[in-house]
């Protein structure tokens, strides 16, 4: 599959300039983009690994505007944090560039221009709520008003939390702006829209041509295909003052939508860094172009961004869209605003120099094929049992044997069938990692790494040179031999993982030379017999229980005196309802249900129609969550159910009930309202 490419451009997703960098983020996307990218150059093949920082978009002004200071504050200030915490933690990226630079403006504005001289997009007039004080146009999070369905009267633009109505802003009763608070005025705009409904054939056809791809990918990119009304025009403009101005007459005070500008970011980052040579890795068909991203990208990436460059014409395609899913902290979703998250500065701060601990602890815990958890207990346990006991351990031993036995120089390694067999392990393990990462696998890849930590372990163990001291120094030299090359072939075969921990092995090897796959392939030496050997030093240390608990502690502080004064809600708390007496709750029945089947209603983008089972029965309800969640992110979901709802009719269905959503201030997402992961389907909830 990848023999047909000659080079390999690897992207990592560009993370938003709004906030400091999270384990999430590693474990999402950087690390695993990174660890692919040091694999590719370990077997020789030639790779350039972009990213930067997106600096575009309505919550980059939402903060500006927060904090009274400009927009260029807020991206410089998280532009340079994101870059050096990235660095630190050894994603070695070719070139990490900035979307709100001079050289990205032309990139994005050449190529809407192109595409709109093309005829590609089509201009629709629409009218909109504008803000006359903050002189904005404003998207729907950025309305309030009273809902025409139950008079709620902190109902969004979009949607009312209170009864689930989806709305438009228009349907409001008494419109506010939440930037000003004016009333806002219906103003009309023109806005370019990409007609991916028009797209929808060549992008299937691209689509079903990689069958490769993860199955979260493929299945969610063709969902969106196959949705009800299948794929709908997006505008690719926003009227805003902050981002790349729209190249067209008669667009000013508009900006390129910033998921039209951002992917394009990747293609200035190939030109700062290539200059002319840029566009034998955007053009050539035989350089493989690799996505890595997180979920809530996908369709990004796999649907929007190839219609991009489809009609553009001339790029090449993603190949693969390695998407990881979502780590969680602690059993909870990462949250800045609740400050529940781990930072990468703050992690350094507390483990100095031990970056690969982590590295190591997300990978074996990466969220490859669903949701995984992060806790400090198992980042504990992880490193004392696996990281000190199996790989320190194994380095330690040699190293003291060597200058304990040896005079400090690396012996010449045995020959028995034992000491064969010991090395024959280094091509069999490092074929099968090599096997996992191409195709992605990071945990089973870093999990046959450690195998050979542990052939080398045991192999010392059953040979005990500290035995054999006693009566034969041959022999204690020819088993210290074999373990010293296994040493030197495991700094490595855990390169890509723990890029500092393999360099301080080959320094305790006496500057052992870097190794590629090929070289593990074959039998060694791979540190040359004679070296004089470095200074000993213990590779990882043991976490202890006070230090785990310190940070447990620091999240709950964190996450307990959090007031909202820290949070950086992109929309305002909606405000605490009117007061209702325990008479007026005690009738709503509410349920634990379990979300049997989810799929989209033709005609409703934003409707889902659910299946559930309540305990008690089988019913239909309809949800407006359509535009937050694809049906299969539900299916399996339990949820909370106003199950006494009086049933009513939506596009010739009948809901029965409704269910309890949160809205995330946040990030003006709905989220699940999830009951504990113990009680069972039909409890009730009070
Ligand atoms: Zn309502």
């Amino acid at each position: 599959m990848a023999s047909e490419f000659k080079r390999t451009l690897v992207t990592a997703a560009l993370p938003y300039a709004n906030g400091p960098i999270h384990l999430g983020h590693l474990a999402g996307c950087y690390l695993p983009s990174d660890i692919y990218v040091r694999f590719k150059r370990l077997k020789g093949e030639e790779v350039a690994f972009v990213c930067g920082s997106d600096e575009h978009g309505m919550a980059i002004t939402m903060k500006a505007r927060k904090e009274g200071v400009s927009p260029r504050e807020i991206v410089d200030r998280y532009h340079f944090m994101m870059r050096d915490a990235l660095a630190d933690f050894g994603i070695a990226f070719d070139h990490y560039s900035r979307t709100s630079s001079e050289s990205h403006h032309k990139v994005a504005s050449d190529f809407f221009k192109m595409l709109y001289d093309k005829g590609v997009f089509e201009a629709r007039q629409t009218d909109q709520y504008y803000d006359p004080e903050a002189e904005q146009f404003l998207a729907d999070r950025y309305i309030t008003g009273t809902c025409p369905r139950c008079s709620h009267d902190a109902a969004y633009g979009d949607q009312c939390e209170q009864c689930g109505a989806t709305l438009n802003p228009t349907d409001l009763i008494n419109p506010q702006s939440t930037l000003s608070g004016a009333t806002p005025v219906l103003k009309a705009t023109t806005n370019w829209f990409l007609p991916l409904d028009k797209f929808s054939d060549d992008l299937r056809t691209y689509i079903t041509s990689h069958p490769e791809w993860k199955p979260n990918v493929y299945g969610q990119t063709l969902s969106w295909l196959d949705a009800g009304d299948g794929l709908q025009p997006r505008s690719m403009t926003r009227d805003l003052d902050w981002g790349v101005p729209v190249p067209v007459q008669g667009a000013e005070g508009k900006v390129l939508y910033v998921w039209f500008d951002a992917p394009l970011g990747y293609i200035t980052a190939v030109q700062e860094l290539k200059g002319a040579d840029w566009e034998t890795w955007w053009k050539d068909p035989s350089t493989r172009l690799v996505h890595f991203i997180g979920k809530d990208n996908i369709v990004f990436h796999c649907v929007v961004f190839p219609a991009i460059l489809m009609q553009h014409g001339g790029y090449i395609l993603p190949d693969q869209v390695p998407a990881n899913e979502f780590l969680n902290l602690e059993g909870q979703k990462l949250s800045t605003s609740r400050n529940w998250a781990v930072w990468l500065h703050e992690y350094l701060a507390d483990f100095p120099g031990q970056q690969d601990v982590l590295r190591y602890v997300l990978t074996a815990t990466m969220p490859e094929t669903k949701d995984n958890d992060f806790t400090w207990a198992d980042f504990q346990q992880r490193n004392n049992s696996e990281l000190v006991a199996v790989l320190g351990n194994l380095v330690n031993r040699v190293m003291v044997l060597n200058h304990k036995f040896c005079g400090g120089r690396v012996p010449a390694p045995g020959s028995a069938p034992q000491d064969r067999e010991a090395l024959a392990a280094v091509a069999i393990q490092s074929a099968r990692v090599s096997e996992a990462l191409e195709a992605f696998k990071f945990r089973e890849a870093l999990g046959h790494a450690m195998d050979l930590a542990r052939v080398g372990n045991k192999y010392l163990a059953d040979e005990a040179p500290w035995q054999t001291v006693k009566t034969d120094q041959a022999r204690t030299e020819a088993i210290l031999g074999v373990a010293t090359q296994l040493v030197a072939a495991l700094a490595a075969v855990f390169e890509a993982f723990m890029p500092f921990s393999a360099e301080r092995i080959r320094v305790m090897l006496g500057g052992a030379p870097a190794l590629t796959f090929a070289d593990l392939a074959g039998t060694g030496p791979w540190v040359p017999v004679g070296t004089a050997l470095g200074a000993s030093a213990l590779l990882f240390q043991k976490i202890e229980d006070e230090q785990v608990e310190a940070q447990r502690a620091k999240l709950r502080a964190a996450s307990a005196s959090n007031p909202t004064s820290m949070t950086e809600p992109s929309t305002p708390l909606a405000p605490l309802a009117p007061e209702i007496t325990f008479d007026q709750f005690a009738p709503l029945d509410l349920r634990v249900a379990l979300v049997l089947e989810a799929e989209r209603v033709p005609k409703a983008d934003r409707l889902l129609k659910l299946t559930l089972d309540t305990g008690i029965d089988r019913r239909t309800v309809l949800s407006g969550i359509a535009e937050h969640f694809a049906p299969e992110d539900v299916v399996g979901r339990r949820v909370i159910l106003l199950a006494n709802l009086a049933p009513r009719e939506m596009r010739g269905i009948e809901s029965q009930g409704m269910i309890l959503m949160a809205d995330n201030p946040e990030t003006g997402k709905l989220a699940f309202v999830q009951p504990d992961g113990e009680l069972p389907v039909g409890a009730t909830v009070r």
